[in-house]
């Protein structure tokens, strides 16, 4: 579920005022105000006919690609008006259709601004419909996330195509956005978006990597571990990640500045170090939760936090398929 990164970026958000402490976060995510700070910066070109812009709450980077026929929009905000506000933000660069807006994965500040965006074809992965909003409606988190942030969670909408590997979207020329589930990592449905230009002269690519890497604080740079992340999956998706990049391509994570393939590299280790840690304090027979105080963290501890029950839980899976306790794995696989 969305709520432990909820919890966490609001209790890192000092645009509005919070401590530092995630429970008093949970007990009021919007602070003593009660009041979020709600505010769109200004597009930055991040390379030709690519832009992002920084949105708060949560300094979540929104990106827009601009092709010869139209412009595709990556992520939506915190709130359906927040949505509609970017739709007037994308006019002040083109008068090209939105012809896609991709939902990079369910957490708020990524997903909530969908409803904003109506009539715009909108791209998500599949899991969301089980983890931003049900046939039964949203989840218990994401409905307690939309009224903290001051909204219905009635309004929220899922994308209208959810995909479970891959899409395309043309965006004119030889312009083309890939979109990928290249894998498990910071959820379970994390979706990047690469952007190819092959005709045009001096565009080396831009890859859109979602949460799956983090540039954002800037002094110390970490990605956000949730109750949903996959610790023992998120390396080997960065590793994927990496195979799509060239020497020249930027890379946009979803919160802080653009960063070369040679950060991502960094931070693949880092959370491959992460992947070690637990293994090695399982291994110890630490347990669960004693295990955040007595690790080797290469990142601050609150942003690991959230992680350690699911890097267990894959652990202990991992543990019972190889005794065999999980039931050896038999044949039709489908299904299994
Ligand atoms: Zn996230």
């Amino acid at each position: 579920m969305p709520g432990l990164d909820w919890h966490s970026r609001f209790a890192s958000a000092s645009l509005i005022g919070m401590g530092e402490n995630a429970e008093n976060a949970a007990a009021d995510p919007t602070g003593d105000s009660g009041r979020v700070g709600w505010r769109l910066g200004d597009w930055q070109q991040v390379a030709h006919g690519v832009y992002r812009l920084v949105a708060e709450p949560a300094s979540v980077n929104i990106g827009l690609v601009v092709g010869s026929e139209g412009a595709l929009l990556v992520d939506t905000g915190s709130s359906p008006a927040q949505g509609a506000e970017l739709r007037g933000a994308v006019s002040r660069v083109t008068d090209l259709p939105l012809v896609a807006v991709v939902v990079t994965h369910d957490h708020f500040d990524h997903s909530f601004g969908l409803a904003g965006l109506a009539g715009v074809p909108s791209i998500g992965h599949e899991s969301l419909s089980q983890t931003l909003l049900t046939e039964q409606g949203p989840t218990e988190g994401v409905a307690a996330g939309a009224r903290s942030l001051g909204f219905d969670p009635g309004e929220l909408v899922l994308p209208e195509t959810l995909i479970a590997v891959a899409d395309v979207v043309g965006l004119g020329g030889s312009r083309v956005a890939e979109i990928a589930h290249l894998g498990d990592g910071h959820s379970r449905g994390d979706l990047v978006i690469t952007v190819t230009d092959p005709g045009a002269d001096g565009f080396g690519g831009v890859i859109f990597a979602g949460d799956l890497i983090e540039s954002a604080p800037a002094e110390s740079p970490a990605p956000w571990y949730g109750s949903d992340s996959s610790p023992d999956q998120w390396s080997w998706t960065v590793d994927r990640l990496r195979g799509l990049a060239g020497s020249q391509t930027i890379i946009v994570p979803g919160h802080g500045d653009p960063v070369g393939v040679d950060f991502v590299i960094e931070q693949r280790d880092a959370i491959d170090a992460v992947r070690m840690e637990l293994e090695r304090l399982a291994a110890a027979g630490v347990s669960e939760s004693d295990a955040l105080g007595q690790g080797d963290w290469p990142f601050p501890a609150d942003h690991v936090a959230a992680g350690i029950a699911p890097g267990y839980a894959e652990i202990r899976a991992a543990a019972e398929r190889q005794s065999g306790a999980g039931g050896r794995p038999t044949l039709p696989l489908a299904g299994t």
